[in-house]
């Protein structure tokens, strides 16, 4: 790696033209749509609200005339929601109406029941009633045919109600990848062993499973592989063979006992290895076959930043979603930061609208990924200081 790095913004070019978003769909119901990507622009089958209705519980009115303080109407026919009058309100005449109940023909305002004081079949206004006054007109919130949701868009809670509006319960989504992780290192033991001597628990396997977990749903499965040549070839095949991305944490560098590099030159090809980024330099990607690679380098913090800076981008075009998942901000900077020749990536918290380094930066810790709120991204040659403005995006 003595030759140039290419830049953060140069990897993700070449990661994007090389990934290309899936075609791949299928329908699941709605219950199990949350979280996938639709696969069809979704277009209003009718106006919203369906129908002019009330806002509130009061009275219809006919007229400007029956809406004049004091004035005093004859109750002549009541409405709820799910319920309907079909007479034609008459001047000097009220209708009890209730929230949600469609407005009787000839409805020109609705007065509040707060409003009026109620006596025997009669009704008095005690406040002025305006013209169309707390009707909720049909189409107030978007007509017939409006796009609802664009091929691409993730099913949020918050979008189901548009799906559901539309009797959309098995939506059309696009299929997941298939991710496999591979914890590399001699000194590597199951998170659910216990290390001995020189030996340390695997904590990159458990958070990349958990963070692709983030993205698709489901955890896939860890395999831990010594610095073993022929076990990192046999792990990538198997591994490219089943899934449409292979994970891997250590050896992404070039130490003697780094395999990664140079199995997939031999059994892929290599799109790039090293950026100009901290933490993250070593970092890898390529292909075996139709699966694409990462080797992420082993510090913990180097790969939860890898894995967002890239990883995450590439499981989300693969399953479709057309939103880059960094969103880059500016934002209020709480401390000093020297320029270090390559984008430098600080885990930072929000603290009284200032972001603040969140703990350890050293590419070793798992404290500073646990506590961040947001990605601060420092350029490659510019100082910045506390009370500047920096770039940083919110984190998966
Ligand atoms: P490497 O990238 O293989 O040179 O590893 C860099 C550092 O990350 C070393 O201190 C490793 O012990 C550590 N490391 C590698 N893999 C893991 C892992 N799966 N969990 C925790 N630490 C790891
Ligand atoms: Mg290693």
């Amino acid at each position: 790696m003595s030759r140039e790095l290419l830049t953060y913004d140069a990897a993700l070019e070449i990661m994007r033209g090389a990934i290309h978003p899936t075609k791949r769909t299928e329908r699941l119901a709605l219950e199990n749509a949350v979280g996938r990507i639709i696969a069809t622009d979704l277009h209003a089958e009718g106006d919203n609200p369906r129908f002019d209705n009330s806002g509130v519980d009061g009275y219809a009115i006919s007229c400007a005339e029956d809406g004049l303080e004091g004035a005093v109407l004859v109750l002549s026919d009541s409405v709820s929601a799910g319920s309907q009058s079909l007479t034609r309100i008459e001047k000097g005449t009220a209708v009890r109406i209730f929230t949600g109940a469609p407005t009787p023909p000839g409805t020109w305002g609705i007065v509040m029941q707060e409003d009026v004081s109620l006596n025997g079949g009669r009704i008095q206004i005690s406040r002025m009633v305006s013209q169309g006054d707390f009707i909720r007109r049909a189409g107030a919130d978007f007509q017939f045919g409006k796009l609802l949701m664009k091929s691409g868009t993730r099913i949020d809670p918050s979008n189901v109600p548009l799906l559901a509006f539309n009797g959309e319960v098995r939506p059309p989504v696009f299929v997941r990848p298939k991710v496999a992780v591979i914890s590399t290192g001699d000194e590597i033991v199951s998170s659910a062993d216990i290390p001995s001597g020189p030996q340390i628990r695997d904590t990159n396997g458990p958070m990349l499973a958990a963070l692709t977990g983030s993205v698709l749903g489901n955890w896939p499965e860890i395999v831990l592989v010594r610095d073993n040549r022929q076990e990192v070839v046999d792990a990538i095949w198997r591994a490219s063979e089943l899934s449409d991305v292979v994970i891997l944490s250590g050896g992404a560098s070039v130490g003697d006992r780094d395999f990664v590099a140079s199995v997939l030159q031999q059994i892929g090809h290599i799109h790039f290895h090293g950026v100009k980024i901290r933490p993250g330099k070593p970092v890898l990607f390529g292909q075996v076959g139709a699966s694409f690679v990462f080797g992420l380098p082993g510090n913990p913090a180097s790969s939860y930043v890898c894995f967002e800076l890239f990883v995450r981008e590439a499981l989300l075009r693969l399953t479709g979603a057309l939103e880059p998942p960094l969103r880059w901000w500016p934002m209020r900077l709480g401390f000093d930061h020297k320029a270090m020749g390559r984008d430098d990536f600080v885990r930072a918290r929000m603290q009284d609208g200032i972001l603040q380094s969140a703990g350890e930066q050293g590419s070793f810790g798992i404290i500073s990924p646990a506590e961040a709120e947001f990605l601060i991204r420092f350029p490659v040659d510019q100082d910045l200081y506390s009370g500047d403005t920096c770039l940083a995006a919110a984190l998966g």
